[in-house]
């Protein structure tokens, strides 16, 4: 159509053909397949130019880290002079216990932390300290979850109930979750009955975003909370996509519901590869004192202490939240209108920071999504078409409809990717036609 003639396509300047032949799939990651034949030349901000000089607004912030927006000029300015000193030690330098300070400080609950590189690996290291302060096995988790792609974490939700994610995962990896739905305090208060005295912890995204983008209902994680307590089991938050973007302490701050560990990533260090995991003093000390083993060759680099000290600063000092807030929820009003405007069954659930864009099925209802079945009752297959189209009018999202909103996103942004997506309904309904 002519709207896909302005964009540039020189076939990726040959690129796709190259990384096909020596990267798997053409890609680093298995989240990148579906994107393998894009190649980015630059980030800057909120925004995204290819390799063929098209430029795109981004509501994807590479999966999440970009909160700051693309290659934030201090954050990387204090990267690079911290780096230009050497980079690991093999010992402590004085940054890593600044930026755990200023890391707990943003937090608030939290006594103590520890800096990683991945949210998998922090995952792991949050699981090992419950089940060795509880003496327990078993794991709640919640349909839909996400936490990381090794063999004890890793599943795909059916409706029987969880299954390796993977070939070449033993399903026996798997034997010590019990999933629930999220939102469902009843079936919550049914598994910790049917299990007395063997629940180790309690693991989930405070609002699930790898589950569309779903909040938690009034009184769920207070429910959830109290639970815990009464059974000395382990409060887990998976922070990774929550923490400093729904607020600078994250979703426990938002939702007011404080966990006993909570894991960090994405937003926590402005781009840069850094994990955390935080919690009470007593959990935490099981590193210290070598009964719980948690290593890593490149655990608080001076990258890393750089990157999670700088993101810090930036966050208290300019706080973002209130202009996500505002340019997030315009954004969502004005999808929801030009849904309405064309005659698309348009669905957009969620908060302003990160909200879930997708399709009603033909004749559905404005649904709600309170948990992974009613998400699966979306058409969540024709959003993954449209995410190409958006693609091809400079709108650069996720296929699986979940859309971050950056702190560089401003009046600009929100105008452009109106009229992008005004533009991509239209030209979606013409090749519908
Ligand atoms: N937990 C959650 C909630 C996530 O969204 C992710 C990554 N998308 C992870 C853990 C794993 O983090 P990483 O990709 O850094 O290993």
């Amino acid at each position: 159509t002519a709207d896909q003639a302005v964009r540039r396509d020189t076939g990726d300047a040959g690129l796709a053909a190259r990384a096909a032949a020596v990267l798997p799939g053409g890609v680093n990651s298995n989240v990148r397949l579906a994107a393998s034949r894009t190649f980015f030349e630059r980030g800057s901000g909120p925004r995204l130019w290819d390799v063929d000089g098209n430029e795109y607004v981004d509501y994807l912030l590479g999966q999440g880290p970009a909160f700051l927006g693309h290659a934030h000029p201090q954050v990387n300015a204090a990267v690079t002079a911290a780096v230009s000193r050497g980079m690991v030690f093999g010992a402590q330098h004085a940054l890593e216990v600044e930026a755990v300070e200023k890391l707990l400080a943003a937090i608030g609950w939290a006594d103590m932390a520890r800096l990683g590189v991945s949210g998998t690996e922090a995952v792991q290291a949050a699981l090992r300290l419950a089940r060795a302060a509880t003496g327990r096995r078993r794991v709640i988790g919640f349909a839909g979850q996400y936490h990381g792609w090794l063999d004890t974490v890793l599943m795909a939700h059916g409706p029987d109930g969880p299954r390796p994610g993977s070939a070449g995962q033993p399903p026996e990896y798997l034997a010590d979750w019990l999933i629930t739905p999220f939102n469902d305090s009843v079936a919550l208060e049914r598994q910790f009955s049917a299990h007395p005295g063997e629940i180790a912890a309690v693991i989930l995204e405070p609002m699930m975003c790898n589950s569309g983008a779903i909040a938690p209902q009034p009184g769920f994680l207070e429910r959830l909370r109290e639970l815990c307590t009464a059974n000395g089991t382990v409060l887990i938050f998976d922070e990774v996509v929550t923490g400093f973007r729904l607020a600078f302490g994250g979703a426990a701050q938002r939702f007011g519901v404080t966990p006993d560990l909570a894991i960090y990533g994405k937003a926590l260090a402005g781009g840069w590869p850094v994990a955390a995991i935080a919690g009470r003093r007593e959990l935490l000390e099981q590193f210290g004192t070598g009964r719980v083993n948690h290593s890593g060759t490149f655990n608080a680099s001076v990258m890393a202490a750089a990157a999670v000290s700088s993101t810090m600063d930036v966050l208290r000092q300019a706080p973002p939240y209130a202009s996500v807030e505002e340019h997030g929820g315009a954004l969502i009003d004005g999808l929801r209108e030009l849904g309405h405007r064309h005659g698309v069954p348009l669905n957009v659930h969620g908060l302003p920071a990160a909200f879930h864009v997708s399709f009603r099925r033909d004749g559905a209802a404005e649904t709600t999504v309170v948990d992974h079945a009613t998400l699966q009752s979306l058409d969540l297959d024709r959003y993954a078409r449209f995410s190409r189209t958006l693609a091809r009018h400079g709108i650069w999202v996720a296929g699986r409809g979940i859309w971050y909103c950056s702190a560089a996103h401003g009046q600009a942004e929100l105008a452009d990717t109106l009229e992008r997506f005004d533009r991509a309904i239209a030209a979606d309904a013409a090749d519908g036609a």
